[in-house]
This record gives structure tokens, C-alpha cells and sequence, in this order.
């Protein structure tokens, strides 16, 4: 809708997301993600200008992932790489263990953007995110590693009901940091994530590098969607706590509009 044409590689092939009670499916091990690599290679179609990573469960196929990355950036050192670190969340690491120094040591760095959650940034920074000094002091660590510009998707700075995001982008000796505001919806919701983190390569790029602009549309259109996947579960079955993952699978084809010109109108302020 944003005007990208995807190639998408799927790392798993399942019956529905895992916020569901039962999930079956397959998952593509690292030899499979080679030769999807290696057909496109065989016709040289490895010059790409943007790559997003999202979750990746094993270690082998992380280690996979890096040689890709490396690979098309040699092919292309302008390609923007998109990094989410996806490994946990409020507290709980949901992948095995050993992903953590691959994403922490190898991939981040080579990434031009990072979009960890409160927990992840902790995990690559091994600092505690109690204030927002940490997190401002988590998101130089990851500078100090070469990455450019960091987007914690969400934290628990705020009060009650409130997720606070933050940003920060150092590039070429400018250096400016954001923070948002989000009015948090009582529902619990699976994607939000990975549609953050494509929005925002997307409007990073329409913006050329504007980190507020860029969040902002990001974090209007998360809204956009989310009211509307709310308001479909509620004149579905009525009360909040009847909801399960059916009712707010993410109405995303329903929200192309908002996609493309999000209605909400939270501003990043420069912090
Ligand atoms: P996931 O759990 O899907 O991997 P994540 O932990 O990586 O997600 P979050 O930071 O939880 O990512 O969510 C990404 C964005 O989604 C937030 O910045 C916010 O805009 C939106 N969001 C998620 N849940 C809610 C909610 N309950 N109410 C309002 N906004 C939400
Ligand atoms: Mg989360
Ligand atoms: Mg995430």
C-alpha cells in the first residue's frame, strides 16, 4: 500500500499466529533459506534496497540470516536494513537463549535500524530500563555498535494506560531523540510488532530519514488499525473480557485507507 514491492520469505508456514491455544504448521530450517537464497542468487536477483528481519526461533537460522544480510549489502552498501530483534517480552525470553549474542554481537551492528521492545533493548544492552535516562542511555549503546537510529516500539515510562515510544537517530553527526505517547487499548493484541517495525522502514524511506515524521505515522496508523480491530471485536460479542485472539486478528485490509493517510493525530515531541 506504502508503495513497496515485497518479496517475502516465509520462516514458518502456520495454521494461525501463536497467540492462538494450538498452532501447527511448518518452519523453514536454515538449509531451506539457503536454497531460496541460492535460486536467487542463480538469477542475480540480489540487489535489494531495503530488508526487514522478524522472528527468527533458532539459532542456525539466525546464523543463516547474517550471511544473507551480509551478502546483499555487499551487493548493495545502500540497501537500508531493517533489524527487529525479536526475542521476548515483559520479561520473558520466548526464543532460545543462544540468539541472543548472534542478534546482540553480529546483526544489530550491521543494521541502519533496530526496533527491540523494552525488554529486547535491555537484553542487547544488558542495562535496566527503569527511567527514561536508561532508555536514553540503552539507545547510545547501540549507536556506540554503529547502528543509526533506535525505535523502542513501547516501554512502561508512562502512567496507566499510556505505552511510551521512543526513538533516537544519530547520522552523520546530527543526532535528534523522540518520544510518543500512545493511549493503550485494553485488549491484547499479536502483530502489532512486525507491522510497527514495516511501517516504519516504509515511512522512514517516504520521509528520507525524518525520525519524527516517520514515528508518527508509524505510531498513527498502529491506532488506526487498532481502534478498528477493537471496534469490530466489541460489536461482535460486546464485552472486553469475551475477546480472544478471533475476535482482534489485526483488521488490516480493512484499514487500507488509514494506511496510506492515518486519521489519529499523536505528535512526537523532540526530547
Ligand atoms: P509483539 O508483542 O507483537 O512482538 P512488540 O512487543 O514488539 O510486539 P509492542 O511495543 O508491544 O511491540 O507494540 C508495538 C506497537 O503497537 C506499540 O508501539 C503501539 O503503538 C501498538 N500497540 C500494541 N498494543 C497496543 C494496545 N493494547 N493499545 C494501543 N497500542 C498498542
Ligand atoms: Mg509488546
Ligand atoms: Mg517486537
Amino acid at each position: 500500500i506504502l508503495g513497496f514491492e515485497v518479496d517475502t520469505i516465509n520462516s514458518v508456514q502456520l495454521s494461525n499466529h501463536t497467540g492462538y491455544k494450538y498452532w501447527k504448521g511448518q518452519i523453514l530450517d536454515a538449509e531451506e533459506l539457503g536454497e531460496i537464497f541460492d535460486g536467487l542468487k542463480l538469477n542475480h536477483l540480489q540487489r535489494y534496497t531495503h530488508l526487514l528481519t522478524g522472528y527468527v526461533g533458532c539459532v542456525s537460522f539466525l546464523g543463516k540470516v547474517l550471511e544473507v544480510v551480509k551478502e546483499l549489502k555487499e551487493k548493495n552498501p545502500d540497501l537500508m536494513y531493517v533489524c527487529d530483534p525479536v526475542m521476548g517480552d515483559n520479561g520473558k525470553m520466548y526464543v532460545p537463549e543462544d540468539l541472543l549474542p548472534v542478534y546482540r554481537d553480529q546483526l544489530t551492528p550491521l543494521a541502519d535500524i533496530v526496533t527491540p521492545n523494552q525488554f529486547e533493548a535491555e537484553l542487547l544492552t544488558g542495562i535496566k530500563i527503569k527511567t527514561r535516562s536508561d532508555v536514553v542511555r540503552a539507545m547510545e549503546v547501540l549507536h556506540m555498535r554503529g547502528i543509526p537510529t533506535v525505535v523502542i516500539s513501547s516501554t512502561e515510562l508512562g502512567s496507566d494506560n499510556v505505552l511510551v515510544a521512543l526513538g533516537s537517530s544519530n547520522k552523520n553527526g546530527k543526532k535528534i531523540q523522540v518520544q510518543l505517547e500512545i493511549p493503550q487499548l485494553p485488549a491484547v493484541f499479536t502483530g502489532t510488532g512486525d507491522l510497527f517495525t514495516a511501517l516504519l522502514l516504509a515511512w522512514m524511506t517516504r520521509t528520507q530519514h525524518d525520525l519524527k515524521v516517520a514515528c508518527e505515522k508509524t505510531v498513527n496508523t498502529l491506532q488506526d488499525v487498532l481502534k478498528k480491530t477493537y471496534a469490530h471485536a466489541k460489536e461482535m460479542c460486546g464485552s472486553e473480557d469475551k475477546f480472544n485472539s478471533e475476535l482482534l486478528e489485526l483488521k488490516l485490509i480493512q484499514s487500507r485507507e488509514f494506511i496510506e493517510n492515518p486519521t489519529t493525530h499523536i505528535e512526537a515531541c523532540i526530547v
